[in-house]
């Protein structure tokens, strides 16, 4: 039996659509457009690359881009400096300090000083914190993206097996208390568990957040569960996921593609994320007025 291929782009596609008329909406109740700052430090090619996207597609869907980029000599004070600026600008409803930051700096201390209100990648301790305690709170892009997938294509947590390999504060942790919200059974795995590929074959939704190509084989895939690739990793040949797609794909009962499962679902629930945010902002400024 193939799986079924699991289509992030189209799902990106349809939650953008929806951010695109909630900012419509947001201009005319306000007056101005949600804006997202962002904030790359230093000079990698990769990450100008993520940033670059994500500047479009805030423009694409109406909300407001403010581009800053350091360069690599930048100290810890310049960046702490920008981030103030960023968190008292009245128009910046959310803020993504793009990770990793170059050696030297303190990538989690300055996401520390993010505003939890403008913390457009939930990252921060705050936001993390209310997570764990299952509260409201700006929940980070490519768990939610992961979860959205689940629930369009009806695959459900509730009672199921789930194992996460990976446990960053990015990808795996929020993905795995997410997933502990919604009734599954989590297994977090990493570089330290033992049994790996047996541990993977037990669950009925295997999360793969690495960054290995190819690690999860056939052998790791109990028949007719769903896989989720997060991994990314860019190949000569273009971007090449955490899963061996083709001879996964004979035995899952879903999968992620990469490139067009979770990565395009990331990016617009980032877009998601800056409208949640520019709204909460501007409920209490109605509230406080
Ligand atoms: P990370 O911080 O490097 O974490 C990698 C995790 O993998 C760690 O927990 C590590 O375990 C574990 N690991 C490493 N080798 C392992 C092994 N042999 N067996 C089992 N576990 C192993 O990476 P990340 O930021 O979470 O990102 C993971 C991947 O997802 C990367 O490829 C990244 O590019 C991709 N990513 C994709 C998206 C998207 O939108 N699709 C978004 C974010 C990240 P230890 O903790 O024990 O070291």
């Amino acid at each position: 039996m193939a799986a079924t291929i699991i289509d992030g782009a189209a799902q990106a596609a349809r939650v953008r659509s929806e951010v695109a008329q909630d900012a419509a909406a947001f201009a005319r109740e306000l007056g101005r457009s949600a804006g997202l700052a962002t904030v790359l430090v230093g000079d990698d090619a990769g990450s100008s690359v993520y940033v670059d996207a994500k500047q479009r597609d805030c423009r694409e869907v109406g909300i407001e881009p403010f581009d800053h980029r350091l360069g690599a000599d930048t100290t810890q004070g310049d960046v702490i400096a920008l981030l103030e600026t960023l968190n008292a600008e009245e128009t910046v409803d959310a803020i993504l300090l793009q990770l990793p930051v170059p050696d030297g700096l303190d990538g989690a201390a300055l996401t520390a000083l993010i505003d939890p209100a403008k913390d457009a990648d939930g990252l921060t301790p705050v936001s993390a914190g209310l997570l764990a305690q299952g509260l409201p709170g700006m929940r980070p892009c490519t768990p939610v993206g992961v979860m959205e997938l689940l629930d369009a294509y009806r695959i459900e947590p509730d009672g199921a097996r789930a194992v996460v390999i990976g446990r960053s504060n990015l990808v795996g942790k929020p993905l795995g208390a997410l997933l502990l919200e919604r009734n599954a059974t989590v297994t977090m795995a990493h570089s330290r568990t033992r049994e790996l590929p047996q541990l993977a074959a037990s669950a009925d939704i295997l999360v793969a957040a690495v960054g290995r190509p190819q690690m999860i084989q056939p052998a790791w895939v109990k028949p007719g569960a769903t896989v989720i690739d997060v991994g990314i990793t860019r190949g000569e040949h273009g971007l090449v996921g955490d899963v061996a797609f083709d001879g996964v794909a004979a035995i899952a009962g879903a999968l992620t593609p990469v490139p067009g499962g979770v990565g395009p679902m990331t990016r617009a629930c980032l877009l998601r994320n800056t409208l949640r945010a520019a709204r909460a902002r501007a409920t209490l400024a109605s509230i406080k007025r």
